[in-house]
């Protein structure tokens, strides 16, 4: 078998939901969006349920009518882009919250959907989405009066404990909140871990539950084996993979594994990347393929039958260091082609 299997820790995603909320002094949400971060909201969301969460973010609201099937009745199920043209009929009919972000957007809920429940995104900073300053002060009134579920606004530095914006953005957050009679929420993962003036009454967090920095003490909770196809000698001088650009200068054994850039792993990784075949890390070379990825097996007595781009050994923001990204994206783009085994739950 040729198809490289990805296995997902359920109790590891249950286990970091539990260190967060034991570290946060208000109630604790999930964030499912983009399929959980790529790892089945399906799989993802009943076992945080189970575990306690009452409350899932999603993106959009077709997320949201399939979260609902899988949820049931129950739990609160919040949308991030809030109430967009078309979305009526889905947020009421999978009774969903939209995060309502601008006037326009305010007044096309309370026009379409009369009495049905809503909350509020404010811009505290980041300028990607809520309402500014100016435009809350007109709708505040007229937006208390409709009871919000949750008034919310996004940091954009929580990454980075000591840069300035947190603070900034938890003072314009409090200015524009304090005195409401209504839940807030500011922090996602990193909102969490800097402390209790950011925890409000609610907080979100997706990244620290899938295993991903900054939730440093995170529980991994991806683990990818790749299969190896074919296990081959290369001389001194002879080059592997496409442009030529890895060229043999000793004797080496280059063994083929079934994974390349269709199956998210980024080409972007390049020089840097390596596998583990046990303890044995083994460099890649030349550049990652579509299907295919060259590995250098010198150092084994015996070619390994597989071995582990995400495990033990290395992370995914291990994977996001060397291609320049982020551990999110690097779940996000797991692909279609692996087989997914799930674990605990
Ligand atoms: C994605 C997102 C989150 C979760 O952020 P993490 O860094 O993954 O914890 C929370 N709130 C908003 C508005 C988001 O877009």
């Amino acid at each position: 078998m040729a198809q490289a299997e990805l296995n997902i820790d359920l109790d590891a995603i249950v286990g970091n939901w539990r260190a967060l909320d034991r570290q946060n002094t208000g109630k604790t949400a999930a964030v499912v969006k983009a399929d959980a971060y790529g790892l089945d909201a399906a799989r993802v969301a009943p076992v945080l349920a189970r575990a306690g969460a009452r409350r899932f973010f999603v993106a959009i609201a077709e997320e949201g009518v399939a979260l609902r099937r899988v949820l049931g009745p129950g739990p609160e199920i919040c949308v991030f882009s809030g109430h967009m043209a078309g979305d009526a009929a889905l947020l009421r009919d999978a009774d969903l919250v939209p995060m309502l972000n601008s006037i326009d957007q305010m007044l096309r809920h309370v026009e379409a959907l009369p009495g049905h429940p809503l909350g509020i995104q404010l811009d505290s900073g980041m300028n990607r989405l809520g309402m500014e300053t100016a435009e809350w002060a007109a709708l505040r009134d007229i937006a208390m009066a409709q009871r919000p579920r949750l008034v919310m606004s996004h940091l954009a530095c929580s990454d980075e404990p000591d840069h300035a914006m947190n603070p900034d953005q938890c003072a314009a957050f409090r200015e524009m909140t304090d005195g409401l009679d209504a839940p807030r929420s500011l922090a996602a993962t990193g909102g969490i871990l800097l402390g209790p003036d950011y925890h409000f009454d609610l907080a979100r967090p997706g990244i620290g539950l899938y295993g991903g920095l900054p939730f440093i003490d995170a529980r991994p909770v991806v683990y990818l084996d790749i299969p190896v196809i074919q296990v081959r000698d290369v001389a001194p001088g002879e080059s592997v993979g496409y442009g030529n650009s890895w060229i043999a200068r000793k004797p080496t054994r280059v063994a083929t594994i079934s994974a390349g850039y269709a199956d998210g792993v980024l080409r972007a990784m390049g020089p840097e990347a390596h596998v583990y075949a046990g303890e044995t890390r083994c460099k890649v070379l030349g550049r990652i393929s579509m299907d295919l990825i060259a590995v250098d097996v010198t150092a084994l007595a015996a070619p390994p039958e597989q071995v582990e781009l995400l495990g033990r050994h290395q992370s995914i923001d291990t994977l996001a260091d060397w291609a320049g990204t982020i551990g999110y994206e690097i779940l996000t783009s797991l692909g279609a082609r692996y087989a997914r085994r799930y674990h605990g739950g």
